[in-house]
């Protein structure tokens, strides 16, 4: 024990290479190699870990084979203790060349999408709080107590874009600020490259020198233990030296699966808030503003339309408007009600025609018309009963774009010929007697087709 006392230094160096023996490389020069042995009190070493971060996980992955290494090699009363080394580590090296390089090297997660903002993010009672805390956090990152936030909520309502838009708002305030944004996934592989190039020292540093981390989806860090285990201490490090973390995830933070408890009471010390899809209006909103981003002009009916059909889903209803534009370009055609109505059918794998069916085209004809519904699809050639009819066949083919067959099938078992002749006469109709007109487009407003 003496022997210890003289040489410290030289006696914890004999246990690191007892260890090197046991455990992988690149553990020995992440955890092992930054510990200083600084004494020996009370029959332990005592052991200096840059932060608390190094002092957790060499608890929990190592302590055995430390202790084992130290029996073999002294006497087994002996035990060790850790100190944590002040705070200022990180600080330090950043004004040496390395630091500088390090700064650097963090710089190229910053890839923050500047189309978003908070200035194009519209608001409506699903996201309004969600937006309001965002961008609180963005004019003081760090300085408050909505740290971390966590903005959880379905597919394509808004998170990854809130997100960018607090980056990119902290940026404006405060250019010389270091934002990291990161996907989980992007972060667990950085993790995983760090450990098989010996680099996981490197990584802690580049991920603990951010003044904001912002880290999306994480519900992709599930069953992803040893991450987590990087991203919890990472995570304590910056809260610690209140730098601002910000998350996105698929649900609250207190029903995610598959992550450490540790974490989810972590998360729970911030403000978690949710976006949910948008009502009626809001999307109207949203169309209006993505047609008029992407230069688009398109008809309050068409809008209407579009947000009746697409409504889960904001990159849904930005996807109808690009998709729109697309179409119409390539094929070299106006976006017309057809394209519209193709289009959405497209987005919601056809499901306007199936909620719209020949069934109940025929029952609204028969109440407008007041002709029955058997005499419809039946074999009269009245006058009143063939048009009535003929309606009918028309909106079948102009709504849901049926066959000519099927639709001669379904009223009395015509041929496709006589079904072509119906078109023609109610689409000439249509045009030119007020009468066909009104009454075509009260059908198509009951069913959800207003503007065709
Ligand atoms: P999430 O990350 O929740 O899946 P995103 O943030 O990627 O969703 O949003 C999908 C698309 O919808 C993005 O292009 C985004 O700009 C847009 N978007 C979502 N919500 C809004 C909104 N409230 N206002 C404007 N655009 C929005
Ligand atoms: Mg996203």
């Amino acid at each position: 024990m003496d022997k210890i006392k003289k040489d410290v230094s030289g006696a914890w160096k004999s246990v690191c290479v007892d260890l090197e023996k046991k455990l992988p490389k690149h553990a020995m020069h992440a955890w092992f190699d930054p510990i200083v042995a600084v004494g020996f009190q009370r029959k332990s070493f005592i052991l200096e870990v840059p932060n608390q971060f190094s002092l957790e996980w060499i608890e929990s992955h190592y302590k055995e084979e430390i202790l084992l290494s130290i029996k073999a090699l002294f006497d087994k009363h002996i035990q060790y203790r850790f100190s944590v080394a002040k705070e200022k580590k990180i600080d330090l090296k950043e004004n040496n060349s390395k630091g500088l390089f390090l700064k650097q090297k963090v710089k190229r997660f910053n890839n923050l999408n500047n189309k978003y903002t908070f200035d194009n993010f519209i608001v409506g009672s699903n996201n309004e709080f969600a937006k309001t805390a965002s961008e609180s956090v963005s004019n003081n990152p760090g300085q408050h107590n909505f740290n971390p936030l966590i903005i959880y909520g379905g597919v394509g309502l808004g998170k990854t874009h809130l997100m960018h838009a607090i980056g990119n708002n902290s940026l404006k305030q405060n250019p010389n600020l270091n934002i990291v944004n990161i996907t989980s996934e992007q972060f667990t592989l950085d993790f995983v490259n760090s450990l098989r190039k010996n680099k996981t020292i490197e990584f802690a540093q580049n991920y603990r020198s951010s003044d904001v981390l912002l880290i999306d989806d994480i519900q992709f860090f599930r069953g992803k233990e040893q991450t987590q285990e990087q991203f919890f201490h990472t995570f304590n490090v910056l809260y610690q030296s209140g730098k601002q973390i910000v998350l996105t995830a698929d649900k609250f933070p207190g029903e995610m699966k598959g992550l450490q408890s540790r974490l989810l009471s972590r998360f729970q010390s911030g403000l978690s808030v949710d976006v949910q899809p948008p009502n009626f209006e809001v999307r109207v909103a949203i169309l209006l503003e993505k047609a008029d981003q992407n230069g688009l002009t398109l008809d309050y009916s068409i809008i209407e339309f579009i947000a009746r059909h697409i409504k889960n889903n904001v990159r849904e209803l930005e996807g109808t408007i690009i998709r729109l534009l697309a179409k119409s370009s390539l094929l070299n055609i106006e976006i017309n009600n057809q394209l519209v109505t193709e289009v959405v059918k497209e987005r919601i794998g056809g499901r306007i025609g199936n909620e719209v069916s020949i069934e109940n085209i025929v029952k609204k004809v028969s109440e407008i018309s007041k002709i029955n519904e058997n005499d419809i699809v039946g074999k009269s050639r009245k006058m009143e009963i063939a048009e009535a009819r003929q309606v009918s066949m028309f909106l079948c083919r102009d709504i849901m774009g049926t066959s000519l067959n099927n639709i001669g099938m379904f009223f009395g078992g015509r041929d496709h010929t006589t079904v072509m002749h119906a078109l023609k006469t109610i689409g000439k109709k249509q045009s030119s007697n007020d009468r066909m007109k009104r009454m075509i487009n009260s059908i198509r407003k009951d069913l959800g087709f207003s503007f065709l």
